[in-house]
């Protein structure tokens, strides 16, 4: 079975539903930071919601519902402040119900095993920690999300992987990230999909939110 794995969608409506088209058919998971930086979060939490789509909760997530935006950049807490006006209250009750992890075909957080809401996992992140994470779980394949770059690490049978960002990739590639993790022959593909930044940049000057992160998208930053 292919099961296309998204994160950090990060209210981005356009690229959400371009990742959406390409997946569709297969069982789709989402790892989280669902909401936050960009325009459209009632948009895209109902999408999700009404695909039926799993999601965990990510640190964006967490913080529009505490109102507690410790540890963000002042561009970060701004947008967290806008999403958490601009959220339906049926839409917060949906992301107060996010669990912390999935664990089906394959185990998932938002950040890292130890610290779900929290830890960066980065591909240089020290390998005996890597593979300490798997003491958590049965599971022989991991995958993460939070940092926004997409990639696959090897320890001898087992796989950590990170899906990249839907919403707002991170590694100078701008166009929409996500994986398709092949439960069979246990295979992680990256894919990159275009779509309408421009649509999303306009969005995010109408809404108010800093031209910043309207620039960041372009950049793939
Ligand atoms: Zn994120």
């Amino acid at each position: 079975m292919k099961i296309a794995v998204i994160s950090d969608v990060h209210s981005n409506l356009p690229a959400l539903e371009k990742v959406l088209e390409a997946a569709s058919g297969m069982k789709i998971v989402c790892l989280g930071d669902l909401v936050g930086y960009n325009p459209f979060p009632n948009e895209v939490t109902e999408l999700l919601r009404d695909k039926g789509i799993p999601s965990i909760m990510g640190n964006h997530d967490l913080a529009v519902l505490t109102g507690d935006t410790k540890g963000f950049n002042p561009i970060a807490s701004w947008a967290a402040e806008w999403t958490i006006d601009a959220l339906t209250e049926e839409n917060m009750d949906y992301l107060s119900e996010l669990p912390v992890s999935y664990d089906n075909e394959f185990y998932a957080v938002h950040g890292s095993p130890n610290k779900p809401l929290k830890e960066y996992v980065f591909p240089d992140h020290p390998p005996k920690i890597l593979s300490s994470f798997f003491d958590r779980t049965t599971k022989s394949v991991i995958a993460l999300g939070h940092t926004h770059i997409p990639y696959q690490i090897d320890l001898d049978e087992k796989i950590i992987f990170n899906p990249g960002s839907v919403g707002q990739p991170r590694d100078m590639d701008p166009r929409a990230s996500y994986a398709i993790f092949d439960t069979d022959s246990r295979s992680v593909e990256i894919n990159r999909l275009d779509y309408e930044i421009d649509e999303v940049s306009k969005a995010i000057k109408e809404a108010g939110l800093p031209g910043l992160l309207a620039d960041r998208l372009h950049l793939g930053w």
